[in-house]
């Protein structure tokens, strides 16, 4: 989106050099150090709680790394303040924004609950098409890295990507990214295309289509082979 340059990440690397104001934190402190705030500050805004504190840390760890947006600013100063907890809330908002931050399953749980849903039509396409045992693919929250989900199948997982929770939101995005997930996961043990187009054995790819969530061929210049969670109906 226009105006909103990632400009944090940068910063944050430049946090992990020597000779910059702190002792050398490795990044993974950094980022932790990061999630630790936002998630902080994330929670308080949404609850109506916020803790000026918190939000003055936030502020103060991205000033840190060099010059502030404008809404970093205006939050360090209205934290000091005190005077206004909508408009620090506000304010929170914006640079939660700024800094692309994605609240993961921990503080939103309810997100969890659409990726399961997904799930459950994921796996009525993994017994339409024959796969033996669906149930053993399974969401499962990493604990070293709690931003992401990913689908488990036989006891082993390969991924591409995880699924973000900031996908979840939507069923639809939710859907296209579980199928995603899961078919990496399928294929990186069975060690062959899932799930296949019946008419054109190619493998199909989950993508949204026509603002539905679909599997989908390449073949006979692209097609919808089923939606996900149908398969065969
Ligand atoms: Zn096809």
């Amino acid at each position: 989106m226009p105006g909103r340059a990632p400009y944090l990440w940068p910063d944050l690397d430049a946090r992990t050099r020597p000779g910059r104001g702190r002792p050398r934190v490795g990044h993974h402190e950094a980022m932790t150090e990061f999630d630790r705030l936002a998630r902080q500050v994330y929670v308080g805004a949404r609850d109506g709680v916020l803790d000026p504190e918190a939000a003055f840390d936030l502020a103060c760890f991205l000033m840190d790394g060099g010059p502030p947006s404008d809404a970093v600013r205006q939050l360090a100063e209205q934290s000091v303040a005190g005077t206004d907890p909508a408009m620090l809330a506000d304010l929170a908002g914006q640079v939660l924004e700024e800094v692309r931050f994605e609240p993961d399953f921990e503080v939103e749980p309810r997100l969890l609950e659409v990726f399961q849903r997904a799930l459950e039509a994921v796996r009525a396409d993994m017994r339409a098409t024959g796969l033996d045992d669906p149930d053993r693919v399974n969401l499962r929250l990493d604990d070293s890295y709690l931003r992401h989900n990913f689908a488990h199948f036989r006891g082993y997982f390969r991924f591409t990507r995880g699924i973000a929770p900031g996908e979840g939101p939507e069923r639809v995005t939710a859907l296209v990214a579980v199928a995603d997930d899961v078919q990496d996961a399928v294929m990186g043990v069975l060690k062959m295309a899932w799930p296949v187009c019946p008419a054109h054995r190619f493998g199909g790819h989950a993508r949204e289509h026509d603002g539905r969530a679909v599997w989908w061929c390449k073949g006979g210049g692209g097609h919808v082979i089923a939606l996900i969670g149908h398969w065969g109906r």
